[in-house]
């Protein structure tokens, strides 16, 4: 198979135009083809030889990603959209409008292999990793089909980023190198359920990136109940791995807890909260769990959460609801593939 020409960092790419005996300015404007005009074929680069055009052919390829379906939300503009990629897979992303600019939400894996019971990117399983620039192309056919600039990313959708770390890191490079689309690095968060030693790898890479941490259940019994890699890494590991995340980068970590009915929205629940936030410099994010037709979990009414988040926010917790975007189209993680994966195969 040709080389993935999308994959290469900067320098890299540098090292690959060279090596090709061609003057290593040209890759700076086939970086800036690639990541910046986001052109999708050799030939859309014109203000290269047509020798070289044809020598980037035939040893590279940009591998193609097409989008299947797009999905746009009456209510508040979300747009989900269905990719294909080159091997017949299908990721879903989420592009949502907000004041302060567009957030795009990508997928870092086809499936998850992590197992969270109220989560539907994870019931058929891993099926690969998705490369770096796979997860590039999820924002730039994004940023070209609605011609709208992306200026905040975040590792949200299906799969668990830190499961695909090597092609994470890279992506995060490639994402936030001022030669490319130059998404700063503030404005990109990654979130994990959790996989401790891969948290402190990445808290030594220095990147300000935020990271999320999902979790769902405020002791280490009530996390086991809905997330299996609870089993593997106590709860008191994990937050540690995330005071070290904070020293390390000096970004406050996001705690994520999805709000599931009778499971985990009690005030007793919130009190545990407050005794393991409170004493942490972050940021606490109620997410009222989006119930999926495979799994019995409904969400608090309107009034429990609230009085969950007030009773949090009276104990000097940063916290917030987050807004529901998209109801209306298939809205909960993995939803719009599960769908899609179903009907194809039946
Ligand atoms: N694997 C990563 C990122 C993907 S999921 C992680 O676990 O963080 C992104 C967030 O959505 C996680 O907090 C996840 O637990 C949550 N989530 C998944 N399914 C959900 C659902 N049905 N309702 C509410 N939140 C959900």
């Amino acid at each position: 198979m040709k080389k993935d020409i999308r994959a290469y960092t900067y320098e890299q790419l540098q090292q690959e135009i060279e090596a090709l005996g061609e003057k290593k300015f040209r890759a700076k404007q086939i970086y800036e083809w690639l990541h910046v005009k986001l052109a999708s074929h050799f030939f859309e680069m014109t203000n290269l030889s047509k020798t070289l055009r044809e020598k980037l052919e035939e040893n590279y390829s940009i591998l193609p990603v097409e989008m299947l379906e797009r999905q746009i939300s009456k209510i508040d503009g979300t747009n989900k959209f269905l990719f294909r990629l080159y091997d017949g897979n299908v990721v879903e992303s989420v592009l949502m409008r907000y004041k302060h600019g567009n957030s795009v939400c990508i997928s870092s894996q086809v499936g998850c292999r992590m197992g969270c019971k109220f989560c539907a990117s994870t019931i058929g399983g891993l099926e690969r990793n998705l490369s770096a620039s796979e997860m590039l192309a999820q924002i730039y056919q994004i940023q070209k089909l609605t011609g709208e600039r992306v200026s905040n990313v975040v590792v949200m959708g299906t799969g668990e980023p830190l499961d695909n770390y090597e092609q994470l890191v890279l992506f995060l490079q490639i994402l936030t190198d001022e030669h490319g689309l130059n998404i700063s690095q503030r404005n990109i968060t990654v979130s994990t359920c959790g996989i401790v030693p891969k948290i402190l790898e990445l808290a030594k890479e220095h990147f300000q990136i935020t990271l999320a941490l999902s979790l769902h259940g405020s002791n280490q019994i009530k996390r086991k109940q809905l997330m299996p890699i609870a089993n593997k890494y106590d709860l008191s590991e994990v937050l540690e791995a995330c005071d070290t995340y904070f020293k390390e980068t000096g970004r406050r970590v996001t705690f994520e807890y999805s709000l599931v009915q009778g499971v985990n929205d009690t005030m007793e629940d919130a009190k545990e909260l407050v005794e393991i936030l409170g004493s942490r410099n972050c940021h606490l994010n109620l997410i009222p769990v989006n119930p999926i037709k495979e799994r019995e979990y409904k969400q608090p009414t309107r009034k429990n959460a609230l009085e969950f988040k007030n009773k949090l926010e009276k104990s000097g917790i940063n916290v917030t609801i987050r807004r529901e975007m998209g109801a209306d189209i298939d809205g909960a993680c993995g939803q719009l593939r599960r769908r899609y994966v179903k009907t194809n195969q039946e």
